[in-house]
């Protein structure tokens, strides 16, 4: 066969979103744009205002503030490689890629020798393009080659000494997977953003905004990006609307406010099922010693809880009593509760945001396993929760960020904000029923003759200038056809011009929903449509 032929054969692919992603297609934009307006509207009545930061951000910015612990940066960043602009930094890339793609089987030991020498070799040129400076990197990039090294030691001395384990395979593959890991992170110094505060808190700081009347309130709208798996309600792009409050004091209203303002908003959405649960995780100066405490109760009964609780006891003991598994609840319930190991200062804080919550008449339940994900939080954490969304029903997580600033550089700093996740937003009221429906034409133009074509473009003008949406068909049509076309886009009239109407000046409105006409002039049709439209 030709090699023509052999091309034609081949069928062009057929395109996928990836997985994870989606597009939002009409009528389902249209709730969204409503969604985003009335949140428009709400931050504007409590004095925010908006922020538009870029997509994607410093690596190191969302290490240091998200915590480097943490599954949204250990696990879930979507990191980009930067910019080769020498010879020696883009043939470090070249090797880097191939390695990170190159097939490596557990049976083909020489083909494991090579995969440890070449990478040996990629982190002994990539620490010398970095001391004569022909690649950018920091701390993170030695700290990650570091890595790299560990694991390719450890696959050469179990290719020896464990090839024969029962798990060989299994640890085969972990640390091969690590390898591409290492491999795929030791030249991404940025990185999508998995959240919006860091950024705000960047951009705090870089235009010097505790310059400004205090506290700063800031509002955001947009896409984030975390490579979790994909489930109804979790997705890879998905997007956020949150707000931030910055500087000023920690005054306990400014934590009710801002639950407050969510609240209304959720309110004004005639969200279903919304569930307000709050907590306060201390400060850092009780935090630490119930962590501890903590952590000798969950030693004590190590044994009996699950191995993703097992590890949380060494890297974040907190996140234990986020746990759904089933087995362990029993176990939770019994374990101290922070409530009762708050210092005087954050029980105070906690009174006061809960008398200012009844103060504005918010509903709330306190939950003491109420913990978040994330490493910045202190005192005051909330969340809701929604109807109709499943195990993913958290439709709002945030809390009080207090050092978060200075840890990013700036000047002691208090903060608070939240997250929306407007999917799951758009899930619970398209479940209860809130979505809208389709939405028609108002006025199909049905012209025939090249008389009406140029009368028929200059009413399409005139109805789209007083706000009506108008369809015009590009080429002529029958009458028949053009009625049943109106039809089916759920025009409201169509408006009917032929030689007779444009001659006599006098056109034909037909209303769709009963099949009735009436004859109008040029005014008087603009004026009629205009009286219906209020109505
Ligand atoms: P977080 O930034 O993790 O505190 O999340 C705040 C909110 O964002 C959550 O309550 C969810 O509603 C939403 N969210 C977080 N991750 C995802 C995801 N992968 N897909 C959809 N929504 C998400």
């Amino acid at each position: 066969m030709s090699e023509g032929a052999a091309k034609k054969e081949e069928k062009p692919r057929k395109f996928q979103a990836i997985r994870g992603t989606r597009d939002l297609l009409p009528p389902e934009t249209a709730l969204w744009n409503r969604v985003e307006q009335t949140g428009r509207e709400v931050f504007a009545t409590f004095g925010f205002g908006e922020i538009r930061f870029p997509i994607f951000e410093w690596t190191e910015l969302f290490a240091r503030s998200i915590g480097a612990d943490t599954d949204v940066v250990s696990k879930e960043m979507y990191l980009l490689a930067r910019q080769h602009d020498n010879e020696a930094s883009f043939d470090l890339a070249r090797r880097r890629e191939s390695l990170m793609f190159r097939a490596v089987s557990s049976s083909d030991k020489s083909g494991i020798d090579s995969f440890i020498q070449e990478i040996g070799k990629f982190c002994s040129d990539y620490e010398a393009a970095l001391s004569k400076e022909l690649v950018y990197g920091d701390v993170g990039t030695k700290v990650v080659l570091g890595y790299l090294k560990d694991s390719i030691a450890y696959l050469s001395s179990d290719i020896l000494q464990q090839a024969r384990a029962a798990d060989w395979q299994e640890r085969f593959d972990r640390t091969v997977a690590l390898c591409r890991q290492y491999l795929d992170m030791v030249d991404a110094t940025s990185a999508l953003r998995p959240e919006g505060t860091a950024s705000v808190c960047r951009a705090y700081i870089e235009h010097n905004m505790q310059q400004l009347p205090q506290p700063v309130k800031l509002y955001y709208m947009g896409p984030m990006f975390r490579r979790e798996r994909p489930q109804k309600g979790r997705y890879r792009q998905f997007y956020q609307i949150g707000a931030e409050v910055l500087g000023g004091s920690d005054a306990p209203a400014i934590d009710a406010e801002v639950i407050e303002l969510v609240m209304t908003f959720f309110e004004k959405l005639e969200l279903q099922g919304v569930q307000l649960s709050v907590n306060s995780i201390g400060c850092r100066e009780c935090r630490p010693k119930y962590v501890e405490l903590l952590r000798a109760e969950l030693l004590k009964v190590k044994d009996k809880i699950g191995p993703d609780s097992q590890r949380r006891i060494d890297t974040n003991p907190l996140r234990v009593l986020d746990s759904k598994v089933k087995e362990e609840q029993a176990i939770i319930e019994k374990l101290p509760r922070i409530g009762d190991h708050l210092c005087k200062e954050c029980t105070d804080h906690y009174a006061a945001v809960k008398r200012e919550l009844d103060l504005r008449g918010v509903k709330y339940r306190e939950n003491w396993r109420l913990v978040r994900g994330l490493d910045y939080y202190m005192r005051t954490t909330f969340e809701i929760t929604a109807q109709g969304l499943g195990s993913q029903d958290a439709v709002c997580g945030g809390g009080r960020y207090d050092g978060l600033v200075e840890l990013l550089g700036g000047p002691p700093t208090k903060g608070i904000g939240f997250a929306i996740g407007e999917d799951r937003l758009i899930l619970s009221l398209q479940e209860s029923g809130k979505a809208p429906v389709a939405q028609g034409r108002d006025v199909y133009i049905a012209w025939m003759g090249e008389i009406a074509r140029a009368t028929a473009v200059r009413a399409a003008k005139a109805l789209r200038n007083a706000g009506f949406s108008v369809e015009l068909p590009p080429v002529e049509q029958k009458f028949g056809k053009a009625l049943g076309q109106a039809d089916k886009l759920g025009a409201k009239y169509a408006l009917i011009l032929g030689d007779n109407e444009v001659t006599s000046g006098e056109w034909t409105l037909k209303t769709l929903a009963d099949g009735s006409q009436a004859k109008f002039t040029e005014p008087d049709l603009l004026e009629h449509l205009r009286k219906q439209k209020k109505l």
